[in-house]
């Protein structure tokens, strides 16, 4: 990997932009979590490069067709720019689940080294957009979002919004290991100012 890649801040989608409500079938329950639009905003106004990294299981669980995920990323696309002015530079979603853990839908059941933890998201993204990953910054509300940054060598925000205060409290998943705990992204964001100032 290139090490003079620039740095990139990774984003999970459901806990961390829009608010946690399980599965979303229908579109429009997809609605922002307050502040999220601006923190990204802030983020592009500064150049840093923002990538969305999202396992999306429903259509490999039969909840939805595909076409759906990619319904529900864009009216995210539209909210963030609607709100703020907000962009991702690049969107990549995780559509297989392997059968052990739930797929149904024949083409999508399958391991997958996209599905985070693993690291296959941010392995592509790094060679597609030249990224230094050690130099990034992964921001989740799971455990699994915080073992993928360290699967990678990336910093891990933990925000609290989403399912971040259950994995704090040992409720859900397991223990997770952050650099940091944010109340939300606008408070990961203002930790990521002052690391990239510094590192
Ligand atoms: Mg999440």
């Amino acid at each position: 990997m290139n090490n003079q890649g620039k740095p990139a801040v990774f984003l999970d989608r459901d806990g961390v932009l829009n608010r946690e409500i399980g599965y979303i079938k229908k579109l429009e329950d997809l609605t922002l979590i307050s502040g999220a639009a601006k923190a990204v905003r802030r983020l592009n106004e500064a150049n840093i490069f923002c990538c969305l990294v999202t396992n999306q299981a429903g259509a490999a669980r039969g909840f939805y067709p595909l076409e759906h995920v990619l319904d529900l990323n864009q009216r995210l696309c539209d909210l963030l720019e609607a709100e703020a002015g907000a962009k991702l530079d690049a969107l990549y979603y995780c559509r297989y689940l392997s059968a052990p853990a739930g797929g149904k839908t024949p083409e999508l059941t399958r391991w997958s080294t996209w599905r985070k933890p693993n690291t296959g998201m941010l392995v592509a993204a790094a060679w597609e957009y030249n990224l230094d990953l050690k130099r990034s910054v992964v921001v989740g509300d799971k455990a699994t979002d915080i073992d993928l940054a360290n699967n990678v060598g990336a910093k891990g925000i933990l925000v609290q919004t989403g399912y971040g205060k259950e994995i704090l409290k040992g409720e859900y998943q397991h223990r997770a290991h952050p650099d940091y705990v944010a109340a939300d992204l606008t408070q990961a964001v203002d930790w990521i100012f002052g690391h990239m100032k510094s590192a």
